[in-house]
């Protein structure tokens, strides 16, 4: 009998920080401006990307010491998947807090960092601009809707 993955075994809460650092698959489409309508708190994404995010790898590239560049980086917890409404439905941590398993692509899973691009899932392939070349008036001009898709190559298993 197998054992099952730390993942399917504990909540959340349970995880020690390695687990919990290791759901995060790399998509990057968290670290993308979103903007709230202020009126209904919809909120959309815009191709706008962090400072400090890499567009062809989409991860943070001083992940360490991101907060002293960019202090309103959320530190994502528990509680704070929980109230966080904007989190992509292909979020490791979406999809475990809402009782669902994680993708084929997911690191975790395939052991390659590379599935979450190959398989569309991540900010790579899409058009992006870092922050620090727009004006923050004109995000508006840059609402995407692609980081709430699932990507064709989510469900398929290649091969
Ligand atoms: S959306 Fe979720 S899985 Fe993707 S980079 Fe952000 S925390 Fe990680
Ligand atoms: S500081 Fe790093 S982790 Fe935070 S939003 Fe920017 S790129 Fe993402």
């Amino acid at each position: 009998m197998s054992e099952l993955p730390f993942w399917k075994t504990k909540t959340l809460e349970e995880m020690d920080q390695r687990e919990w650092e290791s759901l995060c698959d790399g998509c990057g489409l968290c670290c993308l401006n979103k903007l709230e309508d202020w009126d209904t708190g919809d909120v959309v994404f815009t191709s706008v990307r962090c400072r400090l995010m890499d567009g062809h790898t989409c991860r943070c590239t001083d992940y360490d010491n991101r907060q002293a560049t960019v202090p309103e980086c959320i530190q994502l917890t528990p509680a704070a998947v929980d109230e966080i409404a904007w989190l992509p439905p292909t979020c490791g941590y979406r999809l475990l807090r809402e009782g669902r398993d994680l993708y084929w692509w997911h690191p975790l899973l395939s052991g390659d960092p590379e599935t979450v691009h190959q398989a569309g899932i991540s900010a790579r392939g899409h058009e992006t601009v870092c922050e620090t070349d727009v004006p923050v008036e004109d995000f508006e001009d840059y609402v995407v809707d692609w980081p709430w898709k699932v990507g064709e190559g989510s469900e398929k298993v290649p091969g």
